[in-house]
């Protein structure tokens, strides 16, 4: 998402970045151009009046003027106002989830049909187990479609938490105490409630979920909104919060095309801290929000701290220290560490989702990767390490014309693959030597790093 704001910001940065003076004319023009590029991006007028309204100021006052490099501080206004406006004065605790009260924690889901709430609340119970070992029960109050209900069932499996039945015959309110009794009953810390939305604000549904909130005093009522949504989302999040006494907002679907307003807009709206954001339909797909990542990637400098975090998520700790261990002590690389390897970077999840975390100009190869494609490959080259006998995994030398005929026919690949294979593992091979001899810091400089 945001692409299309970030392109038009870094365009506007680096032309500021050329100018080595700041004139009442270009900080107009750079005013203009950051009016338009969130206009563009679907963000609500009021709040990008009042992100105009504060960049001037600043860009006005002592911060810009007298600066060596106006343009360059002028960056750093633009990057400072963004994040201020998406919560950046929060502090961590305020954008975790408040599990100080009496336990069970409620915690109430609302937000329209479609917006992921379900999803959300499979990936949230995931989150409190895993960074918190919190005991999660997970109930559905959406007694209008049975599919809702047996989905919550299902994520809740895979999040590893419990799941409270209910049925369309029942009252919400009904649904709601018996899951409030039983986590109490069976020492739950947290019962996530998930409830029924409607394709458009509803006066039944809001009366329905405004009745649950009173009766379960959550500890937090997390508004889920799509940020597909766009100038929409303000309508949305508007209504929400009109009738329920939001305690912050989960953005959904980030991983979608959209123009990224909604995170700016929604927390102007509610005057409520953006909690996590939600990426992809598989539940490891869910962060805490950081407003000045954000804001780093709305102005296209990447986000390089989430990648980072990606990558040593998804990274099996253990497998790489077996890796460096045998390294360290001398003995070679062979196939069967380049197939972990390989196994370790399919893992990795979404391709693309990592890599629109980097810089804007980057964004474009972005684009170009196909995760399936990736995946796909990755899988043939672990094939063709299958088909080769454990000799041949150790002592890849072993293998001549007739060998890679017979891996070749048997992982099911042209022979020109097994070759190509061969080749990519002597560069790694080499890339894996070289680190044994002079360590990280010598292959940085090997890589031209
Ligand atoms: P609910 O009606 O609010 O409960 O929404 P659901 O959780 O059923 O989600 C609606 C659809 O959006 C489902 O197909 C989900 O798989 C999908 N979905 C939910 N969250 C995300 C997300 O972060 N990214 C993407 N791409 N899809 C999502």
């Amino acid at each position: 998402m945001l692409d299309s704001l970030s392109q038009r910001l870094s365009k506007i940065v680096k032309v500021m970045r050329g100018q080595a003076r700041l004139t009442e004319e270009n900080t107009r023009d750079m005013l203009r151009e950051i009016r338009l590029a969130l206009l563009e991006a679907d963000v609500a007028l009021p709040v990008v009046r009042e992100v105009l309204a504060r960049i001037k100021e600043k860009a006005m006052g002592e911060e810009v003027i007298g600066n060596l490099n106006p343009g360059q501080a002028l960056v750093g206004v633009v990057q400072r106002e963004l994040t201020a406006i998406m919560g950046g004065d929060l502090s961590r605790d305020e954008r975790e989830i408040n599990l100080r009260v009496q336990p069970p924690a409620v915690i109430l889901l609302a937000g329209l049909q479609g917006a992921g709430k379900t999803t959300t609340a499979g990936k949230l119970a995931k989150h409190l187990i895993e960074t918190q070992k919190k005991k999660v029960l997970t109930v559905s109050c959406d007694i209008y479609r049975p599919a809702a209900i047996e989905q919550l069932k299902t994520v809740t499996a895979q999040a590893g938490a419990e799941w409270y039945p209910s049925h369309t015959g029942e009252k919400p309110l009904d649904i709601a105490a018996g899951a409030v009794d039983y986590a109490r009953r069976h020492f739950f810390d947290v019962l996530i409630v998930d409830t029924a939305g409607r394709l458009a604000i509803d006066e039944a549904m809001m009366t329905e979920v405004a009745d649950l909130h009173k009766f379960l005093s959550p500890a937090e009522t997390l508004f889920v909104i799509d940020a597909m949504l766009g100038q929409d989302a303000v309508n949305t999040a508007k209504s929400f919060h009109e009738r329920l006494p939001l305690t912050g907002v989960i953005l959904t679907k980030t991983d979608g095309d959209s123009r990224g307003g909604a995170a700016l807009s929604v927390r102007h709206v509610t005057g409520k801290p953006i909690k996590f954001v939600g990426s992809g339909e598989k539940l490891d797909g869910f962060d805490a929000f950081d407003p000045e990542a954000m804001a780093s990637r709305i102005i296209g400098m990447g986000d390089i701290v989430g990648l980072v975090k990606d990558v040593q998520k998804s990274i099996n700790v253990a497998e790489a220290e077996k890796l460096a261990q045998k390294l360290k002590s001398g003995k070679s690389f062979d196939l069967t560490d380049f197939r972990a390897q390989l196994a370790q970077m399919g893992g990795m999840g979404s391709f693309s989702s990592l890599m629109e975390k980097l810089p804007a100009q980057f964004q474009q190869a972005a684009g170009q990767v196909n995760d399936e494609q990736v995946q796909k490959q990755l899988r043939r080259t672990m094939g063709i390490i299958d088909a080769m006998t454990p000799a041949e995994r150790r002592k890849p030398d072993l293998i001549k014309a007739s060998r890679k005929k017979r891996i070749a026919m048997g992982a099911g690949v042209p022979v020109q693959e097994v070759n190509r294979l061969l080749k990519q593992f002597d560069q790694t091979q080499d890339m894996m030597k070289r680190m044994q001899r002079g360590g990280l810091s010598k292959m940085m400089r090997a890589l031209g790093g």
